[in-house]
């Protein structure tokens, strides 16, 4: 019986999912194919931030029990900084978006939002505090005002336009003779990779969380493009307390510490210049993706 109606309890809660705003489609494509529900305690309160720090406090996390992913992982970003999080593929950079999300439960230890602990208040407050922009956002086949309002239940026009004008957006909606009312998708308008980024990017901004994930693209946009967005996000993470996973190095030279993953450990951390200076993974990594581009310069003149 309990086989008979679990993928109805992962499409009662895919639907709260979205309902609570908190993912994108590509999201909820790949949590129908993984999802664990994870229940509320019971009498759970909600998460309340005044200053949204993030705490892994010996966090042990494998996916299945007989292989561990994350051995005892331990940092702490302050409210307001900007943190990066790099390593090798399969490190286990987007184990710890997922873990903050609440996907999944550690095996033991803590995660903390402004001393909170994650596990006891109730998901819905939690993942209303956090905001993911996504490698690939997937788009709803409706207008591009109904993709960026989505970010939040009862959004109105004018949040979504102040959104739409944040995420740089205002170029190509003019450009469009029904502007925000312009069908995307299928029944409309193709956007390119970085447009579709900066409907993300739109939409996180009208559900204006304190907590933003940024999970870097790995190679859908162009340089030039990359730059523009690179920026936009900079400004949207002003002002709130940032995870940015990254699989390029040059995207987050100036985060204002660099965690530095090796095989579910935190194998060192600090600052470009200091990670540099220690001639340890990090510069390791720096030098044979510098070695890359130069190539790739090459190849190209
Ligand atoms: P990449 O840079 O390639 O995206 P990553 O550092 O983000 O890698 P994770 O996606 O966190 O790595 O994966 C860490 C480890 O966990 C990998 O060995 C991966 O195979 C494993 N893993 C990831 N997702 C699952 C899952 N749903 N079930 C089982 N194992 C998983």
């Amino acid at each position: 019986l309990t086989q008979l109606f679990r993928p109805l309890d992962m499409l009662g809660m895919v639907y709260r999912t979205i309902r609570q705003g908190l993912i994108d489609m590509a999201e909820m494509f790949r949590l129908l194919d993984t999802a664990v529900e994870v229940p509320d305690a019971p009498g759970a309160p909600a998460l309340v931030i005044r200053q949204p720090s993030i705490v892994f406090d010996n966090v042990v996390f494998g996916y299945d029990p007989d292989r561990t992913i994350l051995h005892g992982l331990s940092f702490e970003v302050p409210a307001g900084e900007a943190f990066a999080v790099v390593g090798p593929s399969g490190a286990g950079k987007s184990t710890l978006a997922r873990l903050l999300f609440r996907f999944y439960d550690p095996q033991s230890g803590r995660i903390l939002i402004d001393g909170q602990d994650i596990a006891q208040v109730t998901q819905a407050s939690l993942r209303a505090a956090i905001g993911i922009v996504p490698q690939d956002s997937v788009l709803f086949n409706d207008t591009i005002g109904y993709n960026i309002g989505y970010g939040r239940d009862g959004a109105g026009a004018e949040e979504i336009d102040a959104a739409a004008r944040g995420a740089a957006l205002t170029g190509l909606i003019e450009r469009l003779p029904k502007g925000l009312a312009t069908e995307v998708g299928e029944r409309g308008l193709k956007l390119s990779g970085g447009e579709k980024q900066r409907v993300a990017i739109a939409r996180t901004l009208v559900k204006n969380p304190p907590i933003l994930i940024l999970d870097e693209a790995t190679s859908a946009l162009d340089t030039r493009t990359e730059q523009d967005i690179l920026a936009t996000l900079h400004r949207v993470a002003e002002h709130r307390t940032s995870l940015s996973i990254a699989h390029r190095l040059s995207t987050i030279a100036d985060a204002n510490r660099i965690l530095v993953l090796n095989e579910g450990r935190l194998a060192e951390s600090g600052t470009h210049t200091q990670l540099l200076r220690r001639e340890g993974l990090y510069a390791e990594m720096w030098m044979r993706q510098a070695a890359e581009a130069e190539a790739m310069t090459e190849a190209a003149e």
